[in-house]
């Protein structure tokens, strides 16, 4: 049984979306490539619409748009609230993504402290969000010598009467800087592997957090990328994620990867929202060029190779539907949200190459913003894990249990 209308619900999610984007977001998106800053006005704004339009899911008991909430549930009672952010962000990918990366939020810090955390410590730190103000939360894994390697993060903690001591680097930390709390991976014994992982919640203002250098980033110039340094950093022993017993097993691992699980599709749609943009202005270059008339062989070979793309972008966001449909009905899709994004990231670079070179010279204008497009579609073949590292956990899956069609 296949149903690929979206829900009334959905579809006007979509709608709404769709109008900010093109009314507020993509206007501001050239100004805010270049000062790297997006208007504090417009994230309160943001911030204070129905429910709040956040980054990341806050829980509906601290004020947020919830999940499992009663108005992210479809007809037949079902939660929604992966598919309606699926739709959402491609619109809102469509308006300017490093706009939409600072929104105010939990951001990839959420997920973390959702699956990880205790009941007091959801409560403590998501509810920050319902505070007056902007509030973001960020997430800290990577590190100088650890980035597609994960296992051999080098931060450390050791546990010191009631608190944790946190000593190591973090980088390339998005809304590092400005971030209320900041998820932070560290390790008790790096022999241990993953096993050695702990997860904390570190406020900004604890002693021995500080902030390093800002990146000056290709793409994504808009969006904060910090580098996090902890220097004998005390973190109460009430911030361990989930308390000591929840690593018992594999489970601060676990954390971590199960934050993808939601995230991948996401970060996919996104890059198809910015590549369909880019898909638009080509296609609408190349008809303006005919004015009517009969298309060249050089004009009908360009619409070729766009026409390919546009079923590259329909094929990506199928995948990324499919994901975040499985995330609302709480099937393991780990393997799908990893296909989602190596193939969204992947195709969504070739379509926005595609496009500029449709447009020739006139693709490097920066008023066109196809050029933008480019550079800020780079990273999604290297966040949230690289496309080589998706296409080896997708392997590794395959020759460890058979395929599901
Ligand atoms: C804009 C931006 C925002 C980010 N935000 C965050 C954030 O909020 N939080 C966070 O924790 N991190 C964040 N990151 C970091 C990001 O997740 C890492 O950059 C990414 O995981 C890759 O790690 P790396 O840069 O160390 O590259 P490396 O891991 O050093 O990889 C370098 C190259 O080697 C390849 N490679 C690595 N291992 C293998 C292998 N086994 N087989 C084949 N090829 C391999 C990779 O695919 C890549 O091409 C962000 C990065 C950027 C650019």
């Amino acid at each position: 049984m296949f149903d690929f209308e979206l829900t009334r619900q959905q579809g006007q999610a979509r709608e709404t979306a769709h109008a900010l984007a093109r009314d507020v977001v993509r206007p501001m998106a050239l100004e805010a490539d270049r000062t790297g800053r997006v208007p504090e006005a417009f994230l309160a704004r943001m911030a204070a619409l129905r429910g709040g339009l956040s980054a990341g899911v806050v829980p509906k008991e601290v004020g947020g748009q919830g999940e499992g909430a009663g108005e992210l549930r479809d007809a037949r009672g079902r939660t929604q609230t992966h598919r309606i952010s699926i739709v959402l962000g491609e619109e809102m990918a469509w308006g300017d993504v490093p706009v939409m990366m600072n929104l105010p939020g939990p951001g990839l810090g959420g997920p973390p402290v959702r699956f990880a955390g205790t009941e007091e410590q959801n409560r403590r730190f998501f509810g920050v969000f319902a505070q007056p103000g902007l509030h973001w939360g960020a997430y800290a894994l990577t590190e100088p010598g650890a980035g597609s390697d994960v296992a051999g993060i080098a931060t450390t903690c050791r546990k010191d009467r009631d608190a944790w001591v946190l000593d190591g680097r973090k980088c390339f930390i998005t809304n590092g800087a400005r971030a209320d709390w900041v998820v932070v991976f560290a390790t008790v014994d790096r022999a241990q592997g993953r096993a050695g992982h702990r997860m904390f919640v570190v406020e900004r203002g604890t002693p021995g957090f500080s902030v390093g250098k800002i990146e000056d980033k290709m793409g994504l110039r808009a969006s904060e990328t910090a580098e996090l340094v902890f220097d004998a950093c005390r973190v109460p022993s009430a911030n361990l994620l989930g308390g000591e017993e929840h690593y018992a097993g594999k489970e601060g691992f676990l954390g971590a990867m199960r934050t993808f699980d939601v995230s991948r599709p996401m970060v996919g749609i996104f890059a198809v929202g910015i590549a369909r943009a880019a898909w638009e202005t080509a296609t609408a270059f190349l008809r303006a060029e005919l004015r009517g008339g009969a298309p060249s062989v050089r004009t009908r070979s360009l619409a070729e190779s766009l026409a390919a793309g546009k079923a590259r972008l329909d094929a990506a966001r199928l995948l990324c539907w499919k994901a975040a449909w499985m995330a609302d009905e709480g099937l393991p899709n780990a393997r799908e949200a990893s296909e989602a994004k190596a193939y969204a990231a992947r195709v969504a670079m070739a379509v926005c190459r595609d496009s500029m070179l449709a447009m020739g010279a006139a693709g490097l204008e920066q008023s066109r913003f196809v050029e933008k497009w480019y550079r800020d579609l780079k990273v999604f073949d290297i966040f949230e894990g690289t496309g080589q590292i998706q296409r080896i956990v997708i392997a590794k899956r395959l020759l460890r249990e058979p395929p599901v069609w």
